[in-house]
This record gives structure tokens, C-alpha cells and sequence, in this order.
């Protein structure tokens, strides 16, 4: 068993974007900058938050944070959202979901230009990812990707099995693993990604056990603890864990801990190579929005 060590090469892609941006600073060129929308006080949604913005700071990307109340308007929302897409000085942005209930998520998100959607949630960046097109992917697929790329682990033929169909995850990643591997993204290592045999499992599908004895790679992406077991999958299988899930740990002075959705103990030794969490797919995730920003910045 290998370890998928996202920690480690989320820390390559760091160091290189930092080189990257020092060297625009050397040629005299502005530095990118990426603003981040955040609304109402979620304490899930401010970690998440400072941690780009850390991670911005790290790279050297300049970074906004724009906080509204959680009673703000969907109206003023939507006016903030225009008066990124027209600043010239911000490369990218994101407003961090969820939003508070009486804001309607696909309008913000539609509103978006989508060369500025770092965050590839836009119908846009989602059709033209769809239809091979160059395209800001979402951070958390883009990761995935990367992941295997940078351990050479190819995906032609191959049968990869994805359990979630969220509109973050389970679809794009399905949907780029599928492709033929024209649709390149600046920055990957690895242009023979893609031309896999792709079964999207959810949460009405049958058999779901047997459909992953017949993978070669499963991505799961359901938010449910050991929903992979040792018996679902065959020995040498490629697994990638995207599940963040919390449970209880008295031994733990949080008084919980991090899990993904994979029974870890029982299913690594039969995996070829298998991501941790924490340590996998999450550092991927964050490494991805700054990879998205200086494509957007280059754009
Ligand atoms: P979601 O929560 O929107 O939906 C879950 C999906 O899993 C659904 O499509 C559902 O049909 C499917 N599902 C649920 N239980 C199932 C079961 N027993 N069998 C088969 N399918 C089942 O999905 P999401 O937003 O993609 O999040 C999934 C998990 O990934 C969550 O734990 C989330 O926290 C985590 N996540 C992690 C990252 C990261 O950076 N590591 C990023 C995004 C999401």
C-alpha cells in the first residue's frame, strides 16, 4: 500500500506557485489577487476561509476577504458579485457557500464571470469543462486530479468508480476522468489523464458493493463513514477518499475527530495506493483554488 501524500504535494504546488509569482514580481508585473465573499459567521465556512487566505499569503497572491452580515440582501449580494466582475484588479473570487437560506445560491453563482470563477461552480466553467473547452475547474476535482497525475497513476481504460454525484465533486471529477485528455489544464503534469470507464454511484443505486469490486479506482464523495469496506474492493485498487466527516473521540481534546468515508484500517491493505484523511485530498483541494487563480490571472 501507498499513501497519496496530498499534504506533501499540495506543499510542491505551494513552493511552485510561490516561484511562479516571484517571478512576476522580478518582471515588474502585478501579483494575482483573489477575493473571497464570505457571509454570515458559520464556523466551518471562517476555517475554511482563513485557510485560503493563509495559503494565499504563502504563494505571495494578494488576498481580499469581503464579510457581509447574514441578513444581507440577495439584491446587495448580487451587486457585490457585479462590482468584482468588473474590477480589474481581481483576478478571481469566490463566495464561500452554503449562503443563508433566503439567498438563492445558483443566482449568486450564475452571476459570476466566469473567468473569474475560480471556484468552477458557474454553469459556464461547468458546460465548457462538459464540452472539452478550456475552463476553471472546481478545486476539489482539479485536485483529485492532480493527485494522480503527480503519482503517475493512469486512468486510460480503466474502470474508476465515483459514489456521489454532487455538483461539486462526484459530477466533474466523473466527468474529467471521462474525457478525452485534450482538455488539458495549465500547471497539470500529466496530459494522459482521462479516457477512463466512469460509473457514477449515488445514493438510490443498487449493488453499489459489486459495481466497486469491478473498479480499478473508486473516488468516494458521499459524507458517510466507512461506507467502503475491505469487502467492496479488489486487491491493487487506486482509492481516493474525499469524505470529511466528524466523529465523536473523547480521546481527542476537540472532542472529535476527522474521518473520510473510507474504512481506512481495512481497506489499505488491499489498495495499491489509497489517500489519508486528514492529509489527502484536503490540501489538494486548497493548493487547486491557487492553481485556479493564476490560470485566472493568466487568462
Ligand atoms: P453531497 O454531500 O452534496 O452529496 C453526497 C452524495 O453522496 C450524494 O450524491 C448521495 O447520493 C451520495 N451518497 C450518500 N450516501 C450514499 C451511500 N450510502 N451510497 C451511495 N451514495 C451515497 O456531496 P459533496 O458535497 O460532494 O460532499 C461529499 C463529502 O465530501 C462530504 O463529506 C464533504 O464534507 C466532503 N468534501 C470534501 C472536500 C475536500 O476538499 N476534501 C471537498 C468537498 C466535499
Amino acid at each position: 500500500m501507498n499513501l497519496l501524500d496530498g499534504k506533501k504535494i499540495a506543499a510542491d504546488i505551494r513552493a511552485e506557485l510561490r516561484e511562479e509569482v516571484e517571478t512576476l514580481k522580478a518582471q515588474g508585473k502585478r501579483v494575482p489577487k483573489l477575493a473571497v465573499v464570505i457571509v454570515g459567521n458559520n464556523p466551518a465556512s471562517e476555517t475554511y476561509v482563513n485557510n485560503k487566505i493563509k495559503a494565499c499569503a504563502e504563494v505571495g497572491i494578494e488576498a481580499a476577504r469581503i464579510a457581509y452580515d447574514e441578513s444581507i440582501s440577495e439584491q446587495t449580494l448580487l451587486n457585490e458579485v457585479t462590482k468584482l466582475n468588473n474590477d480589474p484588479t481581481i483576478d478571481g473570487f469566490i463566495v464561500q457557500l452554503p449562503l443563508p437560506e433566503h439567498i438563492n445560491e445558483s443566482a449568486i453563482l450564475s452571476a459570476i464571470d466566469y473567468r473569474k470563477d475560480v471556484d468552477g461552480l458557474t454553469p459556464e466553467n461547468v458546460g465548457r469543462t462538459v464540452q472539452g473547452l478550456p475552463s476553471l475547474v472546481s478545486a476539489t476535482p482539479r485536485g483529485i486530479r492532480e493527485l494522480l497525475a503527480r503519482y503517475d497513476i493512469q486512468t486510460e481504460g480503466k474502470h474508476v468508480v465515483v459514489i456521489g454525484r454532487s455538483n461539486i465533486v462526484g459530477k466533474p471529477i466523473a466527468m474529467l476522468l471521462m474525457q478525452r485528455p485534450y482538455l488539458s489544464l495549465p500547471g497539470m503534469s500529466a496530459s494522459s489523464l482521462g479516457d477512463a470507464t466512469v460509473t457514477i454511484c449515488h445514493s438510490k443505486t443498487r449493488n453499489l458493493a459489486d459495481i466497486c469490486r469491478t473498479a480499478d479506482i473508486i473516488i468516494v464523495a458521499a459524507g458517510s463513514p466507512k461506507l467502503l469496506t475491505a469487502d467492496m474492493v479488489r486487491d491493487g485498487v487506486v482509492v481516493i477518499d474525499v469524505g470529511i466527516n466528524r466523529v465523536d473521540d473523547i480521546t481527542s481534546p476537540r472532542g472529535y475527530r476527522l474521518v473520510g468515508d473510507v474504512d481506512f484500517e481495512s481497506v489499505a491493505p488491499k489498495a495499491a495506493f489509497i489517500t489519508p484523511v486528514p492529509g489527502g485530498v484536503g490540501p489538494m483541494t486548497i493548493a487547486s483554488l491557487l492553481q485556479n487563480t493564476l490560470q485566472a490571472y493568466h487568462s
